[in-house]
């Protein structure tokens, strides 16, 4: 019999660090709500029969959120078995709200009762026969994170869901909400029956006025009234509305339970520790300039200090491998135009991008530190009332933050945001925030023109988009997206030590996926360049590649671009070749120029830009429409091409007014 259980429980309980101890699989785990976006399944370690799907993080069964909607669908409609309800022990109260709501479902259920090593080190401790006897399901004591109790977790969880045994206990509380739940199931049990909603959970989410339940329980008028009569005479009896009514009624029975169950002398050392660090991390004067000094940190760690050698060497050992291969094709003696094919395409285009490899895991050592500890979370919080101002709410910051990696995941991660107005916004901001991928496009401009000031050139980058970014919140939400932000609550996570695994488990997928696009994306780009730039429109090789097919098409736009400073042909077929990979800017101007070493290519820069429109140059590449995976993503969550199409224009039509405003006044002062 094949098993399929449900790993649900609140953001950053330790969902996907038990997924990933069951499955033997690699997921990303954060220490930052929101990380799991998409639910993803995978087989249990040892239980062929098992198979287990990661959630992304709720609060509650409410379909206020997408997340919740993903969770609450798989729950109704995929029928797993079994739910494995993960809770955090050092949140327990929180946590256990939750909890209730998913013994509804009447489905069998084990509590993972995680993070027991915390609970442990601070002298803590939790009766868990008592507990379990109280909820009515098994709980299990465990550590995802230390691996421990997870064999025993998963037989319980097994056991429960072969034999069918659902929750025990489904009356948490008596008294006037528990009344009128009775009541109501009474009243619809066809009806749940037909819409395949378990009876309990119907009743208890209509007295909640929970909308999706009742659309799908179709009740007739009739139904209706005396649903609605039951409900007003609870709110009248208790004095408060239906959701409080709920919640209060929830939050009794769980501190009942916890106050029985629960021995807590002090708050847990990892708590403590955070709210002594948090007093200077998020207070009100400090908070952003911290972050600032941090962010400048990691960039002079990042691109000059560490990453400069290390690029230098990785450069070196290219040229040497091209000059060796070169060479050896010279003496088997290869015809000339595919010996120009390997050389001057594939070797020039790709290595040029290649050598960009170490920047970007350090990039991303540092940033997954910052990530794991904790101390994004914090930023966010801190970042909420500047994002407030441009008519965005501190959820944002979590895609913006992802932006600067790569925006396909990050235009993805913009569907956590609840209000339709937030996603959007940000979906059409979030590419301002320059993804790793241009790095290489910088590093090459700075190389030609301002090899002294590295760390200052990039930072001044990264600050135009960030600053383009609050310029169009500022424009958009008085015009197209009119309305307020939703109000930000974010738990914020204990600071923890980063695990190691994990930061080198990131690096390792960031570097996979950059060498993946080298070698796939990026070499048919460079293959598909060297054709067009060595042949005319009749096929014949040329000479020089300012006859080429190529030329032909880049001469076509370069005019558009006189006014930002850089006409020449070869600048403008690097845009546009840049839609397909930004790196492919690089590899492109590479081949354009017939570079075989960076000297060169720095040579060659030069006559076709200055120092001042190359910098024109830098700023249009860092605003104009992101990569075709990029858009094709936002076309994706924004679920048109209208909404995509006008995203990009807008984006490049950002672009090319800051260019256009750097370069002409740049012309009045230099
Ligand atoms: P999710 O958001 O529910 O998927 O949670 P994650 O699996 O991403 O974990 C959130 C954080 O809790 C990460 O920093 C984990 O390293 C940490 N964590 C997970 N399980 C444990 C545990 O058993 N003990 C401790 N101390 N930390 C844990
Ligand atoms: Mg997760």
């Amino acid at each position: 019999m094949k098993l399929l259980f449900a790993l649900a429980g609140n953001q950053n309980s330790g969902k996907t660090t038990l997924f990933n101890r069951l499955t033997g699989s690699n997921q990303h785990v954060g220490n930052f709500p929101g990380v799991t976006v998409e639910k993803k399944e995978g087989q249990v370690k040892k239980h062929p029969e098992a198979s287990v799907v990661d959630l992304p993080g709720i609060y509650s069964l409410s379909p206020y959120t997408s997340e919740e909607i993903v969770t609450r669908d798989f729950v109704l409609k995929e029928h797993p078995n079994g739910i494995i309800n993960i809770v955090d022990a050092t949140n327990i109260e929180r946590n256990l709200y939750l909890s209730l709501q998913l013994i509804e479902l009447g489905i069998p259920m084990v509590i993972a009762l995680n993070m027991m090593d915390e609970v442990r080190a601070s002298g803590n401790s939790i009766d868990i026969a008592k507990l379990s006897d109280e909820l009515g399901v098994p709980v299990v004591p465990i550590s995802a994170g230390k691996n421990e109790g997870i064999d025993e977790l998963i037989e319980v969880a097994i056991r429960t869901a072969s034999q069918g045994k659902k929750p025990l206990k489904y009356d948490f509380c008596d008294g006037e909400v528990h009344k009128a739940i009775h009541a109501i199931a009474h009243i619809i049990v066809d009806q749940a029956k037909e819409a395949g909603i378990p009876l309990r959970f119907a009743a208890t989410k209509l007295v909640e006025g929970d909308e999706p339940t009742q659309e799908l329980l179709k009740l007739d008028e009739d139904q209706q009234h005396i649903i609605e009569h039951i409900i007003e005479d609870m709110q009248n009896e208790l004095g408060t509305d239906r959701e409080a009514a709920l919640a209060d009624m929830r939050y009794t029975f769980i501190e009942r339970v916890c106050g029985g169950c629960v021995t807590k002398h002090q708050e847990t050392r990892e708590q403590v520790r955070s709210e002594k660090i948090d007093k200077i991390l998020t207070s009100k004067y400090w908070g952003i300039p911290i972050f600032l000094g941090i962010m400048l940190l990691i960039f002079y760690l990042t691109f000059t200090l560490l990453g400069a050698p290390l690029q230098e060497l990785m450069d070196k050992g290219i040229t040497a491998l091209t000059d060796l291969t070169a060479k050896g094709m010279a003496y088997v003696g290869i015809s000339d135009w595919l010996q120009s094919l390997v050389i001057d395409g594939i070797f020039a285009g790709v290595g040029s991008v290649l050598s960009f490899l170490p920047i970007i895991v350090l990039l991303f050592f540092f940033l997954s530190l910052l990530e794991d500890s904790g101390y994004m979370a914090r930023v966010a919080f801190v970042m909420d009332k500047l994002l407030r101002k441009i008519g965005l709410s501190g959820r944002s910051f979590v895609p913006m933050l992802i932006g600067f990696g790569c925006s396909v995941p990050a235009i993805m991660s913009a569907r956590t945001l609840s209000s339709e107005r937030d996603r959007k916004m940000t979906i059409l901001l979030t590419p301002f925030m320059s993804c790793s991928a241009k790095l290489p496009i910088y590093g090459m401009i700075i190389m030609a023109f301002f090899p002294h000031h590295r760390a200052l050139i990039m930072m001044s980058v990264y600050v135009i988009g960030i600053l383009v970014a609050i310029l169009s919140g500022l424009l958009l939400k008085s015009t197209v997206f009119k309305g307020n932000p939703i109000p930000f609550v974010m738990e914020l996570p204990a600071y923890r030590i980063p695990s190691p695994r994990s930061v080198l488990m990131l690096m390792w997928e960031k570097a996979k996926d950059f060498l993946r696009k080298a070698f796939t994306i990026i070499f048919v780009a460079t293959i598909v360049i060297w054709f067009l730039q060595s042949f005319d429109i009749r096929l014949n090789m040329v000479a020089d590649s300012s006859q080429s097919i190529l030329a032909s098409i880049g001469s076509l736009i370069a005019p558009l671009f006189v006014p930002l400073g850089f006409a020449d042909w070869r600048a403008s077929t690097a845009l546009l070749t840049g839609i397909t990979a930004k790196e492919s800017v690089v590899s492109t101007l590479t081949i354009l120029t017939g570079a075989s070493t960076d000297a060169q290519l720095s040579q060659v820069l030069a006559t076709i830009f200055t120092p001042l429109s190359a910098y024109s140059f830098l700023v249009f590449t860092v605003l104009y429409m992101p990569c075709v995976a990029a858009f094709a993503a936002s076309k994706r969550e924004l679920g048109s091409w209208k909404g995509a199409i006008f995203t990009a224009l807008y984006q490049t039509g950002a672009a090319y007014v800051m260019a256009l405003v750097v370069y002409q006044i740049g012309r009045l002062i230099v």
